[in-house]
């Protein structure tokens, strides 16, 4: 149970600044997250990090002398957005380009891939290993499509050793790939976690029993067993890495490091008596032990359970963790204090000049703005049954990202309409913020969705129907380009081609707009319903593809949600775009 909060909405913001009160003297907020307080010399490749939030110390407890430069702080359990992890690279970059590494979670890699390909545009070289530790997330044979868990703490700890040592930006690629290719993992759960504000927690486990594979989003286990004594769970564990050596390392005399990690409410005692017996058992094995680690690196809020990662050393891996750090969470070593940076300028954010609209445009401006508010009012009545939907399958935030996103969207498009800008303009503003603000993979597609649209709107004059039409097809095609699902995969795709091909059907065959648009969110509807006979093949829900059956796809279902309640809008107004052959 998660017991203090003020407005759940704020906890994520409101916690980063008590983390940067409390810790001044390592870490300093960036719009997007936090970064080293401390001088970081010229030439030295940047290590940016980052996630959701809600695993302490993962991420920003993890940034400061001797491991990362910045971490790029999503919500809670939602990946940061393409803005974030822009944002914090390029507050960190000293010229030697950046290096991006993360736990392999869909909506994280769209994010920090979009932010690469976005820093790569602006001439700043950057490369990426993404965390796959989890070796029960997917066979050995698709190790690309594992999830990164505690593992993480070994590949950033050697890529920012590697930096410091002076390592070029390839070099740290090489050396980080090589560490995430000998770390693997292994985890058990008790209880799921409560995000702050719910009611229920995401997931249960019965009691006396315990879940196994366990996800740090509390993704539900994918087998499950009665709890079994302390020794019984540490054979488990071991066994279960044991199993999955890495293919260069011969186990006799092989140097690991043992890293037993807490998720965020099981006791430092209970993890010693475990750790007791995993400590034979490698011993045993005839493995050498060097530095082990017991204690909490990646949790999950107040989850129950635990988590052993395995990272088997070779020469150069040793010697670069041998590298001091000192960062607020994590001490290893003495590390010689840098002194504090000095606050660049350049990191005051500056209000870009809004485009001013003309008078139909402005108008069209008012109805998109009462649509965003037609969006906030049906994700705000759907927020509990859209998380709930999502944590059968999922991590259960997307109720609570399309609030985040809907509410950012209006106050943003609000801001923009207030400034006299035209549809295009308002959207535009509104899809940014709604992409920045919502996280997660369906906040990074709605802002493609919202982009997409308003690229047909233009600041001058009404839009036809057929112009909306296009923007609704681009935005079909955006979501493909970036989140490459098919319709069929149980995605909110399964909804946005439908209503697409409806729309654009019914205006060519010369429809009024209002009943075409009408029609489309009629078959969004109906094929979001059929989703519940789907079994998902990307994302997150992929892991726990069985859970789903029965359930409809969240991000089918809101996207649905939100053209119908659109529909009804319009069915009430007067100044919907005209068919095409009328303007
Ligand atoms: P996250 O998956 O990051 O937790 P949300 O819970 O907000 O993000 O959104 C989940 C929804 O995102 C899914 O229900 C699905 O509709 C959509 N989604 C996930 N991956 C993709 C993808 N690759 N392409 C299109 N839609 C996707
Ligand atoms: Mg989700």
């Amino acid at each position: 149970m998660t017991r203090l909060w003020n407005d759940p909405a704020d906890f994520a913001d409101e916690m980063i600044d008590g983390f940067v009160a409390a810790n001044e003297r390592s870490v300093r907020r960036v719009p997007g997250g936090v970064i080293r307080s401390t001088v970081v010399p010229d030439g030295q490749v940047a290590v940016v990090i980052g996630g959701g939030s809600g695993h302490y110390p993962a991420f920003s407890g993890l940034v400061g002398q001797g491991l990362a430069h910045g971490a790029a702080m999503g919500n809670l359990f939602a990946s940061p957005s393409t803005q974030q992890v822009h944002s914090v690279a390029t507050a960190v970059d000293r010229g030697a380009g950046v290096f991006l590494s993360y736990g392999n979670y869909a909506g994280d890699v769209l994010n920090f891939d979009a932010a690469q390909a976005r820093l790569r545009d602006e001439g700043i070289a950057c490369e990426t290993v993404v965390v796959t530790d989890d070796i029960f997330s997917a066979p050995p044979s698709e190790r690309h499509r594992r999830r990164g868990i505690a593992g993480d703490l070994t590949v950033f700890r050697i890529a920012a050793a590697a930096a410091e040592a002076g390592y070029d930006l390839a070099g740290v690629t090489r050396i980080a790939s090589l560490a995430n290719e000998r770390t693997r993992s292994f985890g058990v759960a008790f209880t799921g976690c409560t995000l702050p504000g719910a009611r229920q927690p995401l997931f249960t486990v019965p009691a006396g029993r315990m879940a196994i594979g366990l996800g740090i989003h509390g993704e539900p286990g994918i087998e499950e067993t009665d709890i079994p004594t302390a020794d019984e769970l540490a054979d488990l564990l071991v066994e279960k890495l044991l199993a999955e050596i890495p293919e260069s390392v011969d186990i006799a005399g092989a140097r690991v490091v043992p890293i037993l990690n807490g998720l965020g409410s099981l006791k430092y005692e209970e993890m010693f008596v475990v750790y007791r017996r995993i400590s034979e058992r490698l011993t045993d094995a005839g493995l050498v032990l060097v530095d082990p680690h017991v204690g909490e690196y990646c949790t999950s809020f107040d989850m129950a359970g635990t988590s052993l990662t395995l990272f088997w050393l070779d020469d150069e891996l040793e010697s670069l963790w041998e590298t001091p750090v000192d960062t607020p969470a994590y001490r290893r070593g003495s590390v010689a204090a840098a002194a504090r940076a000095e606050v660049a300028a350049s990191s005051v954010v500056t209000a870009e000049a809004i485009e001013r609209g003309d008078d139909d445009s402005v108008e069209v401006a008012a109805l998109i703005r009462s649509a965003l508010q037609v969006i906030v009012d049906v994700v705000d009545a759907n927020v509990d049954e859209l998380g709930r939907i999502d944590a059968i399958a999922g991590d259960g935030d997307h109720g609570i990202g399309m609030q985040r996103g809907s509410h950012a969207a209006l106050a943003a498009g609000s801001a923009a309409a207030d400034a006299g800008a035209g549809a295009q303009t308002v959207l535009a503003h509104a899809a940014d913020a709604w992409a920045d603000k919502a996280g997660g993979t369906s906040g990074l597609l709605w802002g493609v969705i919202l982009n997409a649209l308003a690229m047909q709107l233009g600041d001058a004059g009404r839009p036809t129907a057929s112009a909306v039409a296009a923007g609704v097809t681009a935005a079909a095609r955006g979501v493909h380009d970036y989140g490459k699902a098919e319709v069929g995969d149980k995605t909110l795709v399964d909804a946005l081609v439908p209503f697409s091909t409806e729309l654009a059907g019914a205006i060519d065959a010369g429809a009024a707009f209002t009943d075409a648009w009408t029609r489309a969110a009629a078959a969004a509807t109906s094929a979001a319903a059929a989703t519940s006979d789907l079994l998902p093949r990307l994302g997150r829900a992929r892991t726990h593809g069985a859970h789903s059956l029965g359930t409809p796809d969240p991000g089918a279902v809101s996207l649905s949600l939100i053209v119908t309640a659109i529909g009804d809008l319009l069915t009430s107004t007067s100044t919907a775009p005209k068919a095409s052959h009328h303007a």
